[in-house]
């Protein structure tokens, strides 16, 4: 870590956070300017934490040279992550962005459900969303139909080929929730849940983790972090926007920067979700064409085969024809960023 000093630190200031680094087995090297000494400790920083050494006097400012986050960062791993999903699925990397689409919730009519599945795999999704257990801020809100609706995703999956992602809210369901689903999904509230991303961790599916209504990138790519350091590295990075200032407008404000941002520090997938990111249907397809520009490797749509009727976020979901406009247009889109026809699906 770098240690800038105040431009009035003592001489006996600057020695005492000199011997503090030492007695920890850092190696020291100062730099000594005309206005202000800058200290250069080289070392394991869990040994003295820089918020530590922040309140020591006469120090100004502590600067971590590497990112914390270790396993997610570009410094652990050049190379982007590809994770094979199954069916010849692949994201990450220069593959061709993934769309995954579906219901918010699964409902208690699998017609629909079965409508929706077929509708979008015709359109060129290749994994169904849909939520069994639902996260509601409302508990007067529908709460998800648990084992039922994951019985009805495999259902859909067998119909169509379509690869599953759905949400597991809790340690108690990851087991259950993994028997059913390729993609296990951690929802936005969740992102800290700590003991949930350990539970992932140490099972063998791929993560998608949603970026938290608050969290700055650090905090989301931390979350991460929990998961791969418990042994699973097939995570893939959803932003689904923050909290902003104009709720009236948009539900949310989707950190589009926050794409090309992850893929500097991170060789993790990174997707977009511009349903939750936005609230609004016809806010979807232009947030989705900024996300495939600006370089996401995929994104998670909401649709339904009535969304005036939905159980859950019908105004942020497309409907059935929307959705195969939107993806007629995404995949010249796709052509035109260079992205190769997926070959399983030519
Ligand atoms: C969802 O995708 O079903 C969901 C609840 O979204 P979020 O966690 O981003 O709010
Ligand atoms: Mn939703």
């Amino acid at each position: 870590m770098i240690i800038i000093m105040e431009p009035r630190a003592t001489q006996e200031q600057i020695d005492r956070v000199v011997k503090a680094m030492e007695n920890k087995g850092f190696r020291i090297n100062i730099n000594t300017g005309d206005v202000m000494t800058v200290i250069a400790a080289i070392g394991d920083k869990r040994l003295m934490q820089p918020a530590s050494i922040a309140s020591f006097d006469g120090v100004r400012e502590v600067k971590l040279i590497q990112e914390p986050f270790k396993l997610a960062s570009r410094e652990s791993q050049n190379d982007d992550t590809v994770i094979d999903l199954g069916n010849g699925v692949k994201i990450g990397g220069a593959q061709r962005p993934i769309v995954m689409a579906g219901p918010c919730s699964v409902e208690e009519n699998l017609d629909g459900l079965l409508e929706i599945a077929k509708s979008v795999k015709a359109a060129g999704a290749k994994i169904l969303r849909g939520g069994a257990f639902k996260p509601r801020t409302s508990p007067y809100e529908f709460q998800g139909l648990e084992e039922v609706g994951l019985k009805y995703l495999s259902q859909a999956s067998k119909e169509t080929d379509l690869l599953i992602v759905t949400e597991v809210m809790d340690t108690n369901t990851v087991e259950l929730v993994a028997e059913y689903t390729d993609i296990m999904q951690v929802g936005a509230r969740n992102m800290q849940n700590f003991k949930l991303l350990k539970a992932l961790g140490e099972i063998g599916k791929p993560v998608m983790l949603k970026r938290g209504p608050a969290a700055t990138i650090r905090e989301f790519l931390l979350a991460a972090e929990h998961i791969m350091y418990n042994g699973n590295p097939n995570v893939i990075l959803c932003e689904r926007g923050i909290k902003g200032i104009d709720s009236q407008y948009s539900r949310n404000t989707l950190d589009i920067a926050s794409i090309p941002i992850i893929k500097r520090y991170s060789h993790l997938p990174v997707i977009v979700d511009p349903s939750h990111a936005t609230g609004r249907r016809y806010l979807i397809e232009p947030m989705s064409k900024a996300s495939l520009v600006a370089g996401a490797h995929g994104l998670m749509v909401e649709v339904h085969n009535d969304p005036d009727n939905a159980l859950c976020d019908g105004a942020q979901s497309l409907t059935l024809s929307m959705f195969d406009d939107m993806m007629q247009t995404l995949n010249k889109l796709m052509d035109i960023l260079g992205y190769e026809q997926n070959k399983a699906t030519v």
